[in-house]
């Protein structure tokens, strides 16, 4: 459930609502503080996209100085891990495996005879 950041214009003290997609709008809200109804959401939004627009530029050039990588799979490998760094979590088991084996200087098309199960989990959507 995601919170939701208010202000409320009484006390103009910030708080913290959780409530689902589609309760906003329609719950009613008042301030923890002092039980006003008179609040208004805080803007976040525009933070939040600034700083991942932010990283994706520099993914980019990140990609764009790596240029020529299929010929150097130990170049690939860094790359990956890398990326897979920045993306942070949900990275699938076999990701490691490749960036290990690119790292050992496997090209890719060795990888993918030796890990058959590679991109089942994509293919199963
Ligand atoms: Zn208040």
């Amino acid at each position: 459930m995601p919170a939701y950041d208010f202000i409320c214009n009484a006390c103009q003290k910030r708080f913290d609502v959780f409530m689902t997609y589609s309760e906003y709008g329609v719950k009613a809200v008042h301030c923890t503080h002092c039980g006003s109804g008179n609040v208004r959401r805080r803007m976040t939004k525009v933070r939040i996209a600034k700083s991942a627009e932010s990283r994706m530029d520099g993914l980019e050039s990140e990609l764009t100085s790596f240029e020529g990588l299929e010929e150097d799979p130990r170049a690939l490998g860094r790359m990956m891990k890398k990326l897979g760094n920045e993306m942070g979590e949900d990275l699938p088991a076999e990701f490691d495996e490749v960036v290990d084996r690119l790292e050992a200087g496997q090209s890719p098309e060795e990888i993918e005879s030796a890990l058959p199960d590679l991109g089942e989990s994509a293919a199963d959507e």
